[in-house]
């Protein structure tokens, strides 16, 4: 049966974003930059406020009920992000800076106390750095290697070659569910299924899909999947770690302090269980109420509602900058996420994203923290625009004009041979 979603009410949902009406050097703003980091809308900004104003203090000490008040609205929180996975339990919701600090969390933690020489850590050909570099650093220090499972010209991983990578020593594969350049989604429930059936644990960096895609990490039997507030139209400084129960209870702690004790002697100290264990100090407590209060937002708008919105986004625009002569996609996988990463034939990405951002558009240029994904495509860096769920054609629109103009000036520069050196 078609279920027919009603539409989002795209103009309605602008109007949660004062900075959408904001000039920004004389012109309207296109913010197409949601990979880099969601905006945040109005809901989520008062209720930082309100925490704030009304009811901070320290989480999980004292008795006084402000304490109290303070500590229910943080685990209100968690209860939140636990089922807008689908984890089982509250307590496999660990708090993180990050997806970066999630990954290096199990890096040190599980990754330490299961990595040994000559050990395989499998990563995929289109990671950001924060599922490599991690990874690296403990390889090098166990004398482990690191294997990768290759893609190809569209940025789709190469899978007929993951049963021969899965080796009796891989012992960890770590996947992201979006590229962040690409737009791959990532099938992850049979390649999960493929490396638990040679016993190799699986983390997912979630950083690019929450804001796109459904996730049930229970359906995808993820071990570890780490994602980030400020992605999810939430604050910076707050991210997450789900863990399986078993894993996270084994584990031993990565940082220690205050927080994620039971008791402390000089002759020993004992550890909270999971996932006080992995919270020392103090958390970012107005940031956990912040991506609790996003994760409503996103809820009322639909998931579904907004994943449809933004694929019909990403056709228009996908056939818009398609009809652009000189201008090549990178990054074509079926079934794609919406985000558009483009070169510009003999102009480089800094020229494009400086004159976008001087019409008004603003889009990433560089390498977006994936430098062997440019690489892989032999280019030194792509533009990459982004759509979310308050974007409209007009944001399309706008790029496709920024673009032309971009073109036109440089295209009047080589004319008088100005351009030269530009790769
Ligand atoms: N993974 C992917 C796929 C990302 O896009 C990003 C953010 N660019 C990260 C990891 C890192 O996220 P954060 O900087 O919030 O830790």
């Amino acid at each position: 049966m078609t279920v027919l979603l009603t539409p989002l009410d795209v103009a309605k949902v602008r109007e949660d974003f004062p900075l959408l009406t904001h000039p920004f050097h004389g012109k309207p703003l296109h913010y197409l930059d949601s990979a880099v980091s969601g905006q945040m809308p109005i809901p989520v900004i008062e209720r930082m406020a309100h925490y704030q104003r009304f009811e901070h203090t320290n989480v999980h000490r004292g008795v006084s009920a402000l304490s109290q008040e303070a500590t229910d609205r943080f685990e209100e929180a968690r209860e939140k992000v636990r089922a807008f996975l689908h984890a089982p339990s509250v307590k496999q919701i660990v708090w993180t800076r990050g997806t970066t600090e999630a990954i290096n969390l199990v890096a040190q933690s599980w990754g330490r106390a299961n990595i040994q020489a000559g050990d395989e850590i499998l990563l995929s050909a289109m990671e950001h750095h924060a599922n490599i570099v991690p990874w690296q650093m403990l390889a090098n220090e166990k004398g482990a290697s690191i294997k990768v499972i290759p893609m190809d010209d569209r940025g789709v991983l190469e899978l007929d070659q993951l049963e021969a990578l899965l080796t009796p020593r891989t012992k960890v594969l770590g996947i992201t569910h979006v590229s962040n350049v690409l737009g791959t989604v990532n099938p992850l429930k049979a390649i999960i299924a493929q490396a638990h059936a040679k016993g190799v644990v699986v983390v997912v960096d979630g950083a690019q899909a929450v804001p796109h895609v459904p996730v049930d990490v229970v359906d995808l039997d993820a071990d570890f999947y780490a994602f980030s507030g400020h992605k999810l139209s939430g604050p910076t400084g707050i991210g997450v770690l789900y863990g399986r129960k078993e894993l996270l209870e084994t584990m031993p702690p990565w940082q220690g302090g205050g927080n994620m004790i039971l008791s402390v002697a000089w002759e020993k100290t004992s550890y909270m269980g999971i996932p006080g264990k992995f919270e020392a100090g103090t958390p970012a407590i107005a940031e956990a109420i912040g991506l609790g209060a996003a994760i409503d937002y996103f809820n009322a708008l639909g998931l579904d509602r907004i994943a449809a919105h933004e694929h019909a986004l990403l056709d228009y625009a996908t056939a818009e900058l398609g009809s652009i002569e000189g201008l090549r996609i990178i990054g074509t996988a079926p079934g794609k996420a919406s985000v558009l990463s483009f070169v510009l034939e003999g102009i480089h990405p800094h020229d494009v994203g400086s004159i976008l951002d001087h019409e008004g558009v603003v889009v990433r240029a560089g390498h977006h923290c994936a430098q062997p994904v440019m690489t892989r495509f032999n280019i030194p860096a792509t533009t990459r625009a982004s759509f979310a769920y308050f974007n409209d054609r007009a944001d399309v629109d706008a790029l496709v004009a920024a673009i032309r103009k971009v073109q036109e000036i440089f295209g009047a520069e080589s004319d008088d041979t100005s351009a030269e050196g530009q790769d």
